[in-house]
C-alpha cells in the first residue's frame, strides 16, 4: 500500500472553498483506490500573514518539501493590497515556486463541447481545441539581472538572460508531454530579433533526435498570438519562455471563456509539483457558496497524474467533470442568463459521485 502525502493550502478568498472540496474528491479517491494518503493543510498568502506576520511561513514550506504534492487554491485580496511587497500575498506564491524550484508551468486550454458559447470567439473556430501551453517560469526577462533605472532614471534595464541548461530542462519537460498526447510540440520564440531566442529555438533542435516521435515546429510569438485565435485547434504542446508564456496563456484563456474551469500545474525535475486553478480568490463572490469548484477538481487531476502517476484515475476525473457539464449542470460563472445553477458544494457532490 502506498502513502501518499499532498499539502493543500487553501489560501485566501474562495480558496478555502474550492480545496475543501478537491480535498474532498482526494480523500475519496484515496479510499476508493483502498490506500491512506496524508492531507496536510497549510497556510500561505494573506491567510498566513493575518495569523504569523509572513505570507509563506517556514512550516508552511517545510510541509510542502515534504509531500508528494501542493495544492493551492488562491492568494490574495483587497484586504492586503497596501502591504508592502515582501509581505504581500502574491509574495507568498512567487516563494513556494521558488522553494519547490517548479520551473514549468503547464496551463491545459480546452473547450468543453457544452460551453462554447461562454467564449468571444465564433464556436466553430473552438471545437477541438486542447493544448497545454508550457511556459518556462523561474527565468527570462521577469529575474534577469540587471533590472534597474539607469543614467540618472533617465534610461531603464531589464534583461533576459538564459542558460542553455534552463532552456533544456523546461524544452525536455514539453517534449514528453507531447509524447503523451498528439505528438505535435510548437516552439514560439522570437529568433529573428532575439539572441535568446536564437538559443531556445537550437537547444529544441538539439534535443529533437531524441524524441523521435514527436513532430517539431517553430513559429514566432507574433504569428503565434494571431493563430491562437484564427486556428487554435492546430495546437497540441506549446512551449516558450517566461514572458511570451505569460502573455500566451492568458490569450488562450480567453478561447475557454470560462476562468472558474482551468487549472494549472508548474512543475520541476524531481520534487513536488504545485497544481493551482488559474483563477484568482475572487472576493467579489467570497464565502457565498457559488464559487466554481471545477478548476480546483482540473487541478487534481494534474496533480494526479504528474505527480502521483495515477493516469488512469486523472481521466477518471476529467471524464466526470465533462459529463456533469455534458449533462447541462452549470456553476453561476458559467450559466446563460435565466438558466439554472448549482452553488459550490452541489456541482461538486455532483462531479464526485461520476469519479
Ligand atoms: P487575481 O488578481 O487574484 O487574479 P482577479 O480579480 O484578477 O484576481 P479572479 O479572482 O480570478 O481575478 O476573478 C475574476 C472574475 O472571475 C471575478 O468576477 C470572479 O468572481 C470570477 N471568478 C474567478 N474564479 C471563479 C470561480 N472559481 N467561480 C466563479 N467565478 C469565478
Ligand atoms: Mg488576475
Amino acid at each position: 500500500m502506498s502513502k501518499r502525502r499532498i499539502t493543500i493550502l487553501p489560501g485566501d478568498g474562495i480558496g478555502p472553498e474550492v480545496t475543501h472540496e478537491a480535498r474532498l474528491l482526494l480523500e475519496e479517491i484515496a479510499e476508493a483506490l483502498g490506500e491512506q494518503w496524508t492531507l496536510d493543510e497549510a497556510l500561505v498568502g494573506g491567510a498566513a500573514y493575518d495569523a504569523t506576520g509572513s505570507p509563506l511561513p517556514d512550516e508552511t514550506v517545510a510541509l510542502c518539501k515534504a509531500s508528494d504534492a501542493v495544492l493551492l487554491g488562491a492568494v490574495g485580496g483587497p484586504k492586503w493590497d497596501h502591504l508592502p511587497g515582501s509581505t504581500r500575498p502574491e509574495a507568498g506564491l512567487l516563494g513556494i515556486r521558488k522553494q519547490l524550484g517548479v520551473f514549468a508551468n503547464l496551463r491545459p486550454i480546452k473547450t468543453w463541447p457544452g460551453l462554447l458559447l461562454a467564449s468571444p470567439l465564433k464556436p466553430e473556430l473552438l471545437s477541438g481545441v486542447d493544448m497545454v501551453i508550457v511556459r518556462e517560469l523561474t527565468g527570462g526577462l521577469y529575474f534577469g539581472q540587471p533590472k534597474k533605472r539607469v543614467e540618472d532614471g533617465a534610461a531603464v534595464v531589464d534583461t533576459l538572460y538564459y542558460t542553455r541548461g534552463e532552456i533544456e530542462r523546461v524544452v525536455r519537460q514539453a517534449f514528453m508531454i507531447a509524447q503523451g498526447r498528439r505528438k505535435k510540440l510548437t516552439s514560439v520564440d522570437k529568433a529573428n530579433v532575439l539572441e535568446s531566442s536564437r538559443l531556445w529555438r537550437e537547444v529544441v533542435n538539439d534535443l529533437a533526435p531524441e524524441y523521435p516521435d514527436v513532430e517539431v515546429e517553430h513559429i514566432l510569438v507574433d504569428s503565434a498570438a494571431m493563430q491562437l485565435i484564427q486556428r487554435p485547434n492546430q495546437f497540441d504542446v506549446v512551449v516558450t519562455e517566461n514572458m511570451f508564456g505569460d502573455i500566451l496563456s492568458d490569450e488562450a484563456a480567453v478561447l475557454t471563456g470560462s476562468i472558474g474551469m482551468l487549472p494549472s500545474a508548474s512543475i520541476g525535475l524531481d520534487g513536488p509539483g504545485l497544481y493551482e486553478p488559474v483563477h484568482g480568490s475572487a472576493p467579489d463572490i467570497t464565502g457565498k457558496g457559488i464559487a466554481n469548484p471545477l478548476a480546483s477538481f482540473l487541478s487534481v487531476a494534474m496533480l494526479l497524474r504528474h505527480s502521483l502517476h495515477l493516469d488512469e484515475v486523472a481521466t477518471q476525473v476529467e471524464d466526470a467533470v465533462l459529463s456533469v457539464i455534458e449533462s447541462g449542470c452549470r456553476t453561476r460563472d458559467l450559466a446563460g442568463p435565466g438558466e439554472e445553477w448549482l452553488g459550490t458544494k452541489e456541482i461538486s457532490s455532483r462531479v464526485r459521485s461520476d469519479v
